[in-house]
C-alpha cells in the first residue's frame, strides 16, 4: 500500500497509473504535478489525482513514492528540483522511455545514485497523451522492465516492484544498457520508420491521392507516426547510439532488398520475404499465448 505517491507529469502515462492504484485501492492519496493548470484541473475533475502543485519541491514532500512521467528532456530539470526535499525514505521512480540517461542525470543531479531510486519502464503506451487519455487499464497483461543499480536498496525495489504488480502488470528487471539497446531495435526504430514514412508520403506531390487510396496496411504501419513530437525528440536525444545503429542494420537491409530488385532476383526476394514471413509468424504466435495467459 502506498500512502502518498507523488506524480510529476500527469499524462497519459503517470495519469494511467494513478488511476489503476486508485482502482486496486493499491495508494490512499495522489498528488499530481505539473505545468498546466488546465491539465491538473481536469485530472482532479477526472479523478485520477487527489490534489496537485505546480512546484516539484513542493508536491513531493511527504510522499512515500514519486514517480518521473514527464518527457525524457525534463527528467534533469524535476530531479534537480526535488532532490532537497524529498522524504528521507522515499522511493523515486520513473517511467521514462530510456533508461541509461536516467542513471546518468540521476548521478549528476544527486552526487550519488540514491537508494531509494528505481528506474522503471512500463513497456505500454499508445500515441495519446495527456491526461485525457489515462485509462486504469493501460498496464495490465503488459510488461514493465525495471533497471534498479548498484546503490539501489532492495526494499525501495520490492515497493516498485509491488506497485506495478498491483496495476496488472509483469515487472522484469534487466541492466539499463541492454534496456536501451532492444528497445531501440523494438520501439525506437519502427517509430523512426513510421515517422519518416509519412513525412516522405507527406511531401510527395501526389499526397493527397497516396493517402485518399491508402489501404489498411499503411493505416497499421503509421498509426504510431501521430505520436508526440516532444516525448520522440527527448528519445532520440536519450538513446543516440542505440538508435543510430539500428537505423543502420536496417539501412543495410533495406540495400539488400533493393539490391534484389534492382537486379530482378526473384529468388533472393522471394527468400527474403519467406524468412519475414516465417519469422512474424512466430513473433505472432509468441504474442498470441502470452494474451491468452494473460486472459485477453
Ligand atoms: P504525456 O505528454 O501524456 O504526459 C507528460 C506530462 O508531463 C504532461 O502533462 C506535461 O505537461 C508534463 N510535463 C512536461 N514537462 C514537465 C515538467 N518539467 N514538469 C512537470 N510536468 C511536466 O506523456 P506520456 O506519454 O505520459 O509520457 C511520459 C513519460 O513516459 C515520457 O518520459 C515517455 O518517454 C514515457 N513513456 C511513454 C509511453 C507512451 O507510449 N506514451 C510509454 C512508455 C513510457
Amino acid at each position: 500500500m502506498i500512502h502518498r505517491l507523488c506524480v510529476i507529469g500527469v499524462g497519459l502515462i503517470g495519469g494511467s497509473l494513478a488511476l489503476a492504484l486508485k482502482k486496486y485501492e493499491a495508494c490512499r492519496r495522489v498528488t499530481g504535478c505539473g505545468r498546466s493548470i488546465q491539465n491538473l484541473d481536469k485530472a482532479v475533475e477526472l479523478g485520477v489525482i487527489d490534489d496537485y502543485h505546480t512546484d516539484p519541491a513542493v508536491a513531493v514532500q511527504g510522499c512515500d513514492v514519486v514517480l518521473l512521467a514527464v518527457p525524457m528532456g525534463s527528467m534533469q530539470a524535476v530531479m534537480q528540483a526535488i532532490k532537497s526535499c524529498l522524504s528521507e525514505d522515499a522511493v523515486i521512480t520513473d517511467a521514462g522511455s530510456t533508461k541509461g540517461v536516467i542513471i546518468e542525470v540521476a548521478r549528476e543531479v544527486f552526487g550519488e545514485l540514491p537508494a531509494g531510486l528505481i528506474p522503471g519502464h512500463p513497456v505500454a503506451g499508445n500515441e495519446n497523451s495527456g491526461v485525457v487519455a489515462a485509462t486504469a487499464d493501460l498496464y495490465q497483461g503488459r510488461r514493465v522492465i525495471l533497471t534498479p543499480h548498484e546503490n539501489s536498496h532492495k526494499d525501495a525495489l520490492h515497493k516498485v516492484v509491488q506497485m506495478w504488480q498491483a496495476v496488472g502488470a509483469e515487472v522484469k528487471q534487466m541492466d539499463a544498457e541492454l534496456h536501451d539497446h532492444i528497445l531501440a531495435a523494438t520501439s525506437h526504430l519502427p517509430h523512426m520508420l513510421a515517422f519518416s514514412l509519412v513525412r516522405e508520403l507527406a511531401n510527395s506531390p501526389h499526397h493527397d491521392n497516396i493517402f485518399r487510396y491508402a489501404a489498411g496496411g499503411l493505416r497499421d504501419f503509421t498509426r504510431i507516426a501521430e505520436s508526440d513530437p516532444v516525448m520522440w525528440r527527448d528519445i532520440c536525444l536519450s538513446n543516440r547510439d542505440a538508435i543510430l545503429a539500428a537505423m543502420d542494420r536496417y539501412r543495410d537491409e533495406l540495400d539488400r532488398l533493393q539490391q534484389a530488385i534492382r537486379e530482378s532476383d526473384a529468388t533472393a526476394l522471394y527468400d527474403m520475404f519467406v524468412e519475414a514471413h516465417d519469422a512474424r509468424a512466430h513473433f505472432r504466435r509468441l504474442l498470441d499465448a502470452r494474451e491468452r495467459d494473460c486472459g485477453h
